[in-house]
């Protein structure tokens, strides 16, 4: 018995930090966005634990976001031992929840490969014990996420916009940047997120194209100026809407016309070799994302 999961990587249109709590997380809110570039989590039943990936960066054992999943399950539920397998294609360390999204993909697939009845709201309820971005991987689309930033509201899915990446040959610490945020580098943008919320609700890609805004850009470039650098690059060479995803360091663009997409992908293609062209994923995509 085995499923195949695509765990679909996330994009954040929108990354807001209101303030520090008491319990040392960020309060933020956010505007999260899946898209299509996925990594691929095989499940199957097995008689001891154990998990295998293709990239160097990922630990092969409990530290495993998606073993992690795996073991909370069986904690709490009657689930045997499996044997998970994941080809991964989301970059590793580069703000886009690849270790997150590969947990949500092992909460998803065990649920339908051992029958465990679990209700989505039951799973993203789990899947916050694992990190704040599971929740929004099991919803997946576009969403609201507040709090620590498992407190998901799903918006309308944002009409197909086309998304350039490009990838860093290094990674960044979420901890670390967050750990590096000041008080000066707060400045709640709240009217701009209810018009981006307007947006994504009426399908106006082109303001969405024009207000991406991330408040982590500052203390990660702090962390590591490399990514300050290659943002610099790019707009110098005429790429357009650049920001930096979720906490770094992958920069990405998203575009409302297949022909912006591509005239910009050639220009970046000119400054970066690890570049990537994909697009904004649909929940009904999602939805299809398990494959017996
Ligand atoms: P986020 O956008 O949610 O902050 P990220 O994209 O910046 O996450 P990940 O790729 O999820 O970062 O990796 C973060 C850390 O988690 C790395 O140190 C990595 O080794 C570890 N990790 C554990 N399990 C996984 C996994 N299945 N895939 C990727 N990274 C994993």
């Amino acid at each position: 018995m085995h499923v195949v999961v695509k765990a679909y990587g996330k994009i954040n249109i929108f990354l807001d930090c209101i303030g520090k709590r008491e319990d040392g997380y960020h309060e933020v809110s956010m505007i999260m966005q899946s898209v299509r570039l996925h990594d691929l989590v095989e499940i199957s039943e097995a008689e001891t634990n154990s998990v295998f990936t293709d990239s160097m960066y990922v630990p092969n054992n409990r530290n495993n976001l998606a073993m992690r999943a795996a073991l909370l399950l069986q904690e709490q539920f009657d689930m045997p031992s499996v044997a998970i397998r994941i080809k991964k294609n989301i970059p590793v360390s580069a703000g886009m929840a690849g270790g997150s999204s590969d947990a949500a993909a092992v909460f998803v697939g065990c649920n339908a490969l051992f029958d465990l009845g679990l209700s989505e709201k039951e799973l993203m309820r789990l899947a916050a014990n694992i990190g704040s971005d599971v929740p929004f991987c099991i919803k997946g689309g576009t969403a609201i996420a507040e709090g620590r930033g498992e407190k998901i509201r799903p918006l309308t899915d944002l009409p197909k916009m086309h998304v350039l990446l490009a990838r860093a040959d290094y990674g960044v610490s979420t901890a670390a940047v967050y750990k590096e945020i000041k008080p000066a580098d707060l400045h709640p943008q709240k009217a701009l997120f209810s018009q981006l919320c307007d947006a994504v609700h009426h399908g106006d890609t082109v303001f969405v194209e024009n207000h991406l805004y991330n408040a982590l850009e500052e203390p990660s470039f702090r962390v590591d100026p490399r990514t300050k650098k290659r943002k610099q690059i790019l707009l110098d060479g005429g790429v357009q809407h650049v920001l930096m995803s979720g906490s770094g360091p992958t920069l990405f663009a998203l575009y409302a016309t297949e022909h912006d997409a591509w005239q910009n992908y050639k220009k970046i293609r000119a400054l970066f070799s690890n570049v990537y062209l994909t697009s904004t994923c649909s929940s009904d995509l999602i939805k299809d994302r398990v494959i017996f």
